[in-house]
């Protein structure tokens, strides 16, 4: 394994290999959900690259980038044990030493998306996505993998990516991988940390409201106002919605289809701390 701190350090090691490279972006504080990226990466080519780097351009005036958990030797322990797995593989952790790596002096180019402003995460959290684009673009360039992974914990992140990288015509297929969680249900987060017992127990409502409307969604498939109600029932009389709502999945239309793929997508605020989660449903 390789830790590399410096763009130009990845620079000379990428010039040495093909293109078969994967690649899992990420901030660091590593957990399973995480591992689970890199671990298809590593199955899936000769090389991967793993990116620690808490984006200082994602967050905005009133979010946690001051205190986001940075633990750096504990991640390359993770790695190097998940490693040990994949002989023969080869596995880069680019660990930008300082912002300027990937934001040099100077730097005042965004990569937006503008459609993903419009709605839920977007429009909660201004400037959120475009820093996410922006980050991702940057490190794109400079890993140039084949394949990039991507949780679908942040389902909204994914099918933006998805679109930057189809609009600009980027070389690279990107891949959403399956939400780990944990056996009581709550999916993987490094801010679940931030969570008290008894708030970690609050935040299973969450994942238990996704699952109830996907069963709503089974028993009667095309009754969304069934669901439509329920929602807006749950909106009414619990304050900890941020939001909650169903949208198609491809796109995150709001306009939902008769058949095909969509998605239930909530954000909980326990405590401090907002929970994120999404369930997608196939409509047979
Ligand atoms: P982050 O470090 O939070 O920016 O996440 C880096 C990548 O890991 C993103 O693609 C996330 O969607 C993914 N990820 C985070 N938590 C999970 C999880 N519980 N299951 C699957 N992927 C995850």
């Amino acid at each position: 394994m390789k830790l590399l701190r410096t763009f130009q350090e990845l620079k000379s090691w990428r010039l040495m290999q093909n293109e078969d490279v994967g690649f899992v972006p990420t901030m660091g504080n590593l957990h399973q959900g995480h591992l689970s990226l890199l671990e298809t990466s590593l199955s899936n080519h000769k090389a991967s690259v793993i990116s620690i780097f808490v984006n200082p351009m994602q967050f905005g005036p009133k979010d946690d980038f001051a205190k986001y958990p940075r633990t750096l030797e504990a991640d390359i322990k993770l790695c190097e044990v998940l490693l040990k797995n994949h002989t023969k593989k080869e596995l880069v952790v680019f660990a930008p030493s300082d912002t300027h790596e990937i934001y040099p002096d100077g730097f005042s180019t965004v990569i937006s998306v503008p459609r993903f402003d419009e709605f839920l995460e977007g429009a909660m959290r201004p400037g959120h996505f475009n820093g996410v684009a922006t980050v991702v673009f940057l490190l794109f360039q400079m890993v140039k993998p084949r394949t990039a992974y991507f949780g679908k914990k942040d389902y909204q992140q994914y099918r933006l990516i998805k679109q930057m990288a189809r609009d600009l015509s980027l070389p690279i297929h990107v891949k959403g991988m399956p939400i780990i969680r944990d056996e009581s249900g709550l999916a993987l987060s490094s801010r679940n940390q931030y969570l008290s017992a008894k708030e970690k127990s609050e935040a299973l409502y969450l994942f238990q409201t996704l699952q109830h409307i996907k069963q709503l969604f089974a028993q009667s498939i095309h009754n969304y106002e069934k669901v439509k109600n329920y929602i807006q029932k749950e909106l009414e009389i619990d304050s900890r919605w941020q939001y909650l709502e169903v949208r198609e999945a491809r796109r995150l239309h709001s306009h939902l289809p008769n058949k095909g793929r969509i998605v239930i997508l909530g954000v909980l605020k326990v405590g401090e701390v907002r929970l994120l989660d999404n369930m997608e449903v196939e409509l047979l």
